[in-house]
């Protein structure tokens, strides 16, 4: 298969990462047999250095015409940096905020697992980490109440602040459909989390899920009310599979989960739209304390480059394979600085990245 990939290394420690994940990439293509195509494109502070704008429409069109988008990450620190003394719709963030609504993803995906290795870096108990867990978080991106009209008003003397969170049934579907195609690929078991005791928009909600239910026969369903699952997140993480919910859930919840899942350095993430393009980035920032110093964590964004694999190509035993390979290094001692324990061999960014390709 010929894959063209729109890559943006970005800020801080994005080249770094980005470099790494494509010497990874370029294995997997080598030893399975595929073509990967890379275009690097500007984004963020390497775009408002170089064209004085965060975003061109020149990057818009290459990552439109992509198969997918691997990124880095964006920004800087925000108490030095020049950038940030920039209208706010100049600074890096607002390159990212209108390419996710440019290329319509509505569907953000955020994995958390417990690796084995990694156990002590979690804060929940023995006896809970000792269950493990591997879920997946797809929350709805571009609805509810970050959408929803606002305002502040004054009557009679009192502030009165109102926002609304609207869903319509077509926004819901689509995201229930790419839940319950994630699931078919997992472990075919999706809980919908929704407040529909007590909000018409979650009472919509589950009544489509139902509807979407019938076309996935083979996927177990169940419903929880988000205050049960904001406790069963640290009660019981191992219950979790797949878990669907709408943005501001999916807010609260997905950072939750990745507290518990440990180091910010192994988390990915991917936003898709309704093809299966998607916009595959590690879940944290730019960390421009550590930039340039081969002390990044890349295997978040090489883990994004697996999900890419998976979720925009069906090339699930190629992602496997890297999955497999960060397991491996794990399990042979090999660490970042960011989750380095004692016993362990503290290697740099380009190591993990060498070590991780040799193993595919
Ligand atoms: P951050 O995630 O960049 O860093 C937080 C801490 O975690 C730092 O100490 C950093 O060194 C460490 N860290 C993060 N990733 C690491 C990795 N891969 N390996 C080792 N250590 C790692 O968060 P921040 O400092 O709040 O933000 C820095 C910049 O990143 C800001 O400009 C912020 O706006 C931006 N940001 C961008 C994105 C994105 O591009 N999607 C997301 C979050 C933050």
């Amino acid at each position: 298969m010929k894959i063209n990939i729109t890559c943006i290394p970005g800020d801080g420690i994005g080249p770094e990462i980005v470099n790494e994940a494509k010497k990874v990439l370029n294995k997997v293509a080598t030893v399975y047999g595929h073509e990967m195509v890379f275009t690097d494109v500007l984004m963020g502070g390497a775009s408002i250095d170089a064209v004085g704008v965060p975003l061109t429409e020149e990057t818009i069109q290459i990552a439109r015409q992509a198969d997918a988008v691997l990124m880095g990450s964006i920004g800087g620190d925000a108490a030095t940096s020049p950038w940030y003394q920039l209208e706010p719709n100049l600074r890096p963030e607002a390159g990212l905020l209108r390419l996710r609504k440019e290329l319509n993803l509505f569907a953000n995906l955020r994995p958390a697992v417990l690796y084995e290795e990694l156990k002590d870096a979690c804060p929940l108990r023995a006896d809970i980490t000792d269950l493990g867990f591997d879920m997946i978080i797809v929350r709805e991106l571009t609805g509810g109440l970050y959408f929803g009209e606002r305002q502040t008003v004054v009557e009679d003397g009192i502030r009165k602040a109102i926002d609304t969170l609207v869903y319509d049934e077509n926004e819901i579907r689509r995201i229930a459909i790419k839940a319950f195609d994630i699931a078919m690929k997992r472990k075919k078991s999706l809980i919908s989390v929704d407040k529909a005791n007590v909000l018409d928009s979650s009472r919509l909600w589950r009544t489509v899920v139902l509807e979407v239910a019938k076309d996935y026969p083979d996927v177990t369903l169940s419903h929880m009310l988000v205050d049960n699952c904001a406790m069963q997140l640290v009660r019981n993480p191992a219950q979790f599979d797949v878990v669907l919910t709408e943005n501001m859930f999916g807010d609260i919840l997905s950072d939750e989960a990745s507290m518990i899942a440990g180091s910010i350095g192994m988390l990915p993430s991917a936003s898709l739209n309704d093809t299966k393009f998607g916009l595959y980035e590690p879940s944290h920032g730019s960390a421009p304390d550590i930039a340039g110093l081969d002390l990044a964590n890349p295997m978040a964004t090489i883990l994004s480059a697996a999900m890419m694999l998976k979720y925009s190509f069906d090339l699930d035993k190629e992602g496997a394979a890297i999955e497999d390979a960060i397991k491996q290094i794990l399990s042979d001692g090999y660490r970042t600085n960011d989750i380095y324990s004692l016993g362990c061999k503290k290697v740099g960014c380009k190591e993990i990245g060498n070590l991780i390709a040799e193993r595919i």
